[in-house]
């Protein structure tokens, strides 16, 4: 049951701690409302996502945001219900619950930014909320990008939707976060990242994080260090 089991990294005392817990699978289910996404497909999403991306945690989203806690503001988790990883209370806000998908949150890989110029300066100058801009020997200044993937109402049948935070497109360089063709933005902070007809129904949230948005970061960090034509090439 191992890959049923998420962590959080959260503050007690000043120090970080690792709140552990094992995903209520049908308090998650209960979110999404789908009538064909079952127990089945959703224990396979959430263990391909724990071998591939261990640290994200499945959540519940308000827009293309996590659902903040009624109570305190922390990030909710299935753990026993809909509960704060933060304050442990459980969430029963009809409100809420009603409005919000269930989604997956959490930082990409580290990018390099080396070769990013200006938009390297800016980001090492001011991260944006909830990214990290770090340095390591080997990798030189990197950016931990967080990302929001959310199942929509119909999904399987419609594609895994993938948001980018608040703050990243006011970073000096990057283009305004409208819907457009040429950075390939639906709007609200969501990627375009299928055509017409592409979605397959058995693809999942890891596939579509692995193979597709990553990309769309990469290419959206170049276009933001000047190179207009990142989005041009058939990916
Ligand atoms: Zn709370």
């Amino acid at each position: 049951m191992a890959d049923l089991m998420q962590t959080y990294p959260r503050k007690r005392d000043g120090r970080i701690e690792r709140r552990t817990w094992r995903v209520d699978l049908d308090a998650a289910l209960a979110l999404t409302r789908s009538k064909r996404f079952d127990l089945v497909r959703l224990e396979a999403e959430v263990r391909e996502m724990a071998e591939h991306f261990p640290r994200w945690v499945l959540t519940a989203s308000a827009g293309r945001e996590p659902a903040p806690c009624p109570s305190c503001g922390g990030l909710l988790v299935f753990d026993r219900g809909l509960r704060c990883v933060e304050c442990e209370r459980a969430t029963r806000s009809r409100a809420l619950l009603k409005s919000a998908n269930l989604a997956w949150f959490g930082l990409l890989p580290p990018i390099g930014i080396d070769g990013l110029r200006k938009l390297k300066r800016a980001l090492v100058a001011k991260a944006p909320p909830k990214h990290v801009v770090g340095q390591r020997p080997e990798l030189g200044h990197y950016l931990l990008v967080p990302l929001l993937a959310r199942y929509p109402r119909d999904f399987p049948a419609s594609a895994v939707q993938v948001a980018y935070q608040p703050g990243l497109f006011g970073v000096r360089g990057m283009p305004p976060e409208s819907a457009s063709h040429s950075t390939h933005m639906l709007g609200g902070g969501f990627m375009c990242l299928f055509a017409s007809g592409q979605w397959r129904r058995v693809m999942t949230a890891r596939e579509v994080l692995q193979q597709r948005a990553y990309a769309h970061v990469i290419k959206l960090l170049n276009y933001g260090a000047g190179n207009r034509r990142s989005f041009a090439k058939v990916s």
